[in-house]
């Protein structure tokens, strides 16, 4: 079958830190409906790949297109306007406002992206409606995790990127979390995850891009990657 057209495509994208490249000509796409695994050693650039689609960073050198056009560059809020929004490894949640009004700046700040989902129904679906008038800082760790999600959920991205939202979650809420992305990536969502637990990415993703060094060095299912000999070295060597 032909395969989807991209909604994000990156070429050779490039991040220097000083006269470090923790980004050295890194390629992938991701299309919608799909769920593509970040993965490979600590160090290899996964976070800082994240780091650049989202905006947090400008790149030093390649393109970024999405939906067709170049992004590279853009800052993160207008990115969040044109549809890709993000977790982050530690949730940064308003601490002293409430998970409800946490979720409402989130829908304010998202104004111009495609039509956000209601708070009520993002409350009772991710499971926080009895901590709705709580204050975020009173949130257990799936709930904070949870909370990170729906924030950017608010927003309505058409491109999802998940930096480790998995850590620390136990084997229940690692089956919930999993069926939630899918069910997002069901409706059409392109989703990025970045994850350790590799039994996270085999449930979840489709396809993996194994990165080494900041570049892409498989690029396939998790299935095959495990029986590739270069992927095997930088994982045990790693
Ligand atoms: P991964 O997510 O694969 O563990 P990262 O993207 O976090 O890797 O980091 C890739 C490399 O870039 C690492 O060597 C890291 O130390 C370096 N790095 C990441 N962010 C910064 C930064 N803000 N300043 C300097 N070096 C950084």
């Amino acid at each position: 079958s032909p395969e989807p057209t991209p909604i994000l495509q990156a070429d050779g994208l490039v991040k220097r830190f000083g006269g470090f490249y923790a980004l050295g000509g890194l390629t992938f796409h991701v299309a919608p409906g799909e769920i593509l695994g970040l993965v490979g050693p600590n160090g290899s650039g996964k976070t800082t790949a994240i780091n650049v689609i989202s905006g947090l960073y400008a790149p030093d050198g390649g393109r970024v297109t999405f939906e067709g056009r170049s992004i590279g560059g853009l800052a993160s809020h207008r990115l969040v306007h044109l549809g890709i929004n993000r977790t982050f490894q530690v949730p940064k949640p308003f601490l002293s406002l409430t998970v409800r009004q946490n979720i409402e700046v989130a829908l304010a700040y998202g104004r111009s992206a495609s039509a956000p989902p209601s708070i009520e129904s993002l409350l009772q679906e991710y499971r926080l409606a009895e901590v709705a008038d709580r204050p975020a800082q009173d949130l257990n760790n799936v709930q904070q995790k949870t909370l990170d999600l729906v924030r950017a959920l608010a927003t309505g991205p058409r491109l999802l990127l998940l930096d480790e939202l998995a850590a620390g979650l136990n084997p229940t809420e690692l089956d919930w979390i999993a069926s939630r992305i899918r069910s997002l990536a069901q409706a059409g969502m392109a989703i990025i995850v970045v994850e350790h637990l590799m039994g996270f990415i085999e449930q979840i993703t489709d396809r993996v891009i194994v990165m080494n060094a900041g570049k892409e060095i498989f690029e396939g299912t998790l299935a095959v990657a495990v029986k590739v000999p270069e992927v095997i070295e930088v994982f045990l060597g790693g």
